[in-house]
């Protein structure tokens, strides 16, 4: 059998941040430019990364950054009141929260302190009951980046059974939410399904979004299926890698993601997305 097709995020996201480059650089000179602020708590060395590359990919498109780095020791009352002062600043157009944050934080709590119009997350309640809802405002970056690259293979969701391994709030969830939206039906494991096997070897769709390096193996994959690797683990080699064992499953599937440089790349050009929407004055259509 041939060997799936890569779907490539990196090229996907390259014209995606393009089409938004365009849309600033035509950013009329008497308003205030898109503008996103990331705060980050403490030092934990992944997160450094992450928004080094958030802040670096809004500098490629001409949206204005800060990174706002915070004490570890920061607390929470503290932390609310950046937040706030962030929410009533008419220059800031998107707040995004490093996660994860240290322990004595609660990073629901803050969240919600979040101003929905510049959550560019799309985790604060009001946004992802939106989605719930079939009214979607911001949505997060990750499965709204997976939907558009199934929508740039041509992927057909109506009508497929789409199953998703891992129900977290900020992939999994939305993720069911955007494929039911989309026609397909879905199934949303978590760590206590039972028989997981079966379930995947259902889909058409695979979205691995668990954590677990090389966790889906070849034989849980239908012939054919389209499988989108959501996973970014680190292995001790220090290589990173995949949910998927992507050398075998790469020989049963139709499309399939790499890791690096498939969904990773979508959720940076997807933040970059939902900054430059909060900016150009995000009304929401169903109030
Ligand atoms: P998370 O919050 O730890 O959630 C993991 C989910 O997987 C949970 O719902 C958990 O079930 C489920 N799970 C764990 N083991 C399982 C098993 N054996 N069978 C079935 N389900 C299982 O993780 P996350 O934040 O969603 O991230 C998941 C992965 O995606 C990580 O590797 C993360 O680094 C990566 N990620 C990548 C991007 C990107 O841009 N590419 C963005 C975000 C996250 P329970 O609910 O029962 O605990």
């Amino acid at each position: 059998m041939q060997e799936a097709f890569l779907i490539q995020g990196q090229t996907i996201a390259a014209n995606l941040r393009a089409s938004i480059k365009q849309q600033i650089d035509r950013w009329p000179q008497t308003l205030q430019r898109p503008r996103l602020v990331v705060i980050q708590v403490g030092e934990d060395p992944a997160s450094s990364v992450y928004v080094r590359n958030k802040v670096k990919a809004c500098e490629d498109v001409g949206i204005d950054s800060e990174h706002r780095h915070l004490e570890q020791s920061i607390t929470q009352l503290q932390l609310i009141a950046q937040i706030e002062q962030l929410n009533d600043d008419q220059s800031v157009h998107g707040i995004l929260l490093q996660l994860p944050l240290p322990k004595h934080l609660n990073a629901a709590a803050l969240i919600n302190r979040i101003n929905p119009d510049k959550d560019v997350d799309g985790f604060h309640p009001i946004n992802s009951g939106a989605l719930f809802a079939g009214q979607a405002r911001l949505v997060p970056c990750t499965p709204a980046g997976v939907m558009l690259m199934l929508e740039h293979c041509k992927v057909a969701l109506r009508g497929a059974d789409a199953v998703i391994v891992g129900a977290s709030n900020i992939v999994g969830k939305p993720q069911a939410m955007l494929m039911l939206a989309a026609g397909a039906t879905v199934t949303l494991c978590n760590s206590k399904t039972r028989d997981l096997h079966a379930h995947c070897m259902r889909a058409d769709i695979l979205v691995a979004a668990l954590g677990k390096p090389h966790f889906i193996s070849a034989d849980m994959i239908k012939p054919g299926a389209v499988v989108i690797d959501v996973g970014i683990n680190r292995l001790p080699t220090g290589k990173l890698c995949g949910d998927v064992d992507f050398d075998e499953v790469r020989k049963k599937a139709s499309w399939i993601t790499p890791v690096p440089g498939g969904v990773g790349p979508m959720t940076i050009a997807m933040l970059l997305a939902n900054t430059l929407k909060a900016a150009q004055g995000f009304v929401d259509p169903h109030c």
